[in-house]
């Protein structure tokens, strides 16, 4: 397939280094509070590229970790301990709060049904292999203790900035908008590895290390969790753009330093979800969460469909008028394939199913473009082959897409047959009158009324198991 790389800034061929075999990375959620739905866009679209190379007859292995310790406000090392903060806010221990949101976070993918990788590290369960890297880049001359901590020395590196996204400019600014500066750092990119001395003294979570009763920094651990489950070279990491820098810019840092050779090939990273009053976040605006889409009544799928008819590279608008544009869309296409499940099966014309396939392919194919995945669908519903055709095809599109096509549109096929038209109430009453008539065995006036009943346009009928009513 063809795909973005962020490292190259082109739209590469992804050729794993292994043939046939992926080893994808992918960075997990922070367990302090619930998802929203601008973070869910992204596990919605690594979902779909892993199942799309898995489409391909590619053997993946995904691994995810999950941040309960070490992850400040900041991404650049200031400001509070977002797990403290959460364990503060409910009176709750870090430990507990780490349990709650990695089961909401769990639950919401079901929901919006991004599978769970295929191996998922808390970095709590880590602390000794990530003592084991720092250690070694102490040995190496790319990490220095200073004032309790121990820093990444960023200008060990012949190119830091491998994203090229950012200036040094804008990472000054990045830094003289956090809460305060620190004054270990020997350049002002460098980055904890371990804190000994932080400003948490209530930091619940310390291990014992060569350095003093301390605490990870946050971006040790994806490092070490990669190398640990995929080896020392990785074939794809994906992420949101806003890890790209300084998160996945000094993940590639550390790895590279440590390894000592280049670490991942392909960089996917996915764009934000705006709202119109700008990005979303956590602390401006509506918390849009799973849960507040299903309680306005949306089904998750629906939010997953919405994701989709848009490129991971643009940037997409959320506003409830959007998402009931796409709720519109969704109910259409399912209405189209629920009158396909109920007709009989037959054979699979096998010519038109590899050609709409094949398309789907091309689009998916084409960095990811799922907009155009779901035109294919349209094509396969408009195609002239028969239902169990157009069926096998959307039910294979769909190992992709994740949108439970065949399921839902059996679900309305059923719906619908499970409740007729309402007989008015004019004609319930003939036939409760004519079923006195008959009682009374005044059969002439039970005729009339039958009569009357067909005018309007129903038949009714005794039989074995009382009376029948039908449409004529
Ligand atoms: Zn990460």
């Amino acid at each position: 397939m063809q795909l973005y790389n962020s490292l190259s800034h082109k739209k590469e061929d992804f050729v794993p280094r292994e043939a046939g075999k992926v080893s994808m990375y992918t960075c997990g959620p922070t367990v302090y509070h619930f998802a929203h739905i601008g973070n869910l866009r992204s596990y919605i679209m690594e979902d779909v590229l892993e199942k799309y190379l898995r489409f391909t007859g590619l053997d993946v292995k995904r691994v995810m970790n999950i941040t309960d310790v070490g992850h400040l406000t900041s991404d650049g090392d200031t400001g509070d301990d977002k797990m403290l903060k959460g364990a503060k806010r409910e009176h709750k221990t870090v430990m507990e709060i780490a349990k709650f949101y990695t089961d909401a976070f769990f639950a919401d993918c079901a929901k919006l049904n991004i599978k769970t990788p295929d191996v998922v590290v808390p970095a709590t369960s880590y602390i000794d292999e990530f003592i084991k890297v720092i250690s070694s880049l102490i040995e190496k001359g790319y990490a220095y203790e200073a004032g309790g901590n121990i820093y990444f020395d960023t200008s060990k590196l012949k190119k830091y900035y491998v994203f090229g996204d950012f200036s040094q400019e804008d990472l000054e600014v990045g830094v003289r908008e956090g809460v305060e500066e620190d004054g270990n750092k020997r350049n002002k990119a460098d980055f904890v590895l371990w804190f000994t001395k932080s400003k948490f003294d209530d930091q619940e979570l310390k291990w014992e290390s060569p350095w003093g009763l301390g605490y990870p920094g946050w971006h040790i651990e994806c490092s070490c969790i990669s190398m640990k489950n995929l080896g020392e070279y990785l074939d794809l990491h994906c992420g949101g753009i806003d890890n790209a820098f300084p998160h996945h810019t000094n993940e590639i840092a550390q790895s590279e330093a440590y390894l000592g050779h280049e670490w991942c090939n392909y960089w996917f990273h996915v764009h934000h979800l705006n709202t119109n009053s700008g990005k979303m976040s956590k602390s401006s605006g509506e918390f849009l969460t799973v849960s507040l889409l299903e309680e306005k009544g949306y089904d998750p799928i629906v939010y997953r469909f919405f994701c989709l008819q848009s490129h991971y590279r643009k940037s997409l608008v959320f506003s409830w008028e959007n998402l009931d544009n796409a709720k519109v869309s969704f109910d259409k296409l399912i209405a189209r394939i629920a009158p396909l499940t109920a007709e009989p099966q037959g054979e699979i014309d096998e010519a038109e199913f590899g050609r709409l396939r094949g398309l789907f392919d091309e689009a998916l194919g084409s960095d990811l473009n799922t907009a155009m995945g779901i035109t294919v669908l349209y094509d396969v519903l408009r195609s002239k082959a028969g239902a169990s055709t157009k069926l096998a095809l959307i039910g294979e599109l769909d190992k992709v897409l994740g949108l439970d096509l065949i399921k839902k549109a059996q679900e309305k096929s059923s719906a619908s047959e499970a409740a007729p038209e309402e007989i008015p109430a004019e004609v319930l009453e003939l036939v409760e009158q004519r079923k006195a008539a008959r009682k009374e065995k005044d059969f002439a006036l039970a005729d009339q009324l039958r009569d009357k009943i067909a005018e309007l346009g129903y038949e009714v009928k005794e039989t074995r198991q009382g009376t029948e009513i039908n449409k004529i």
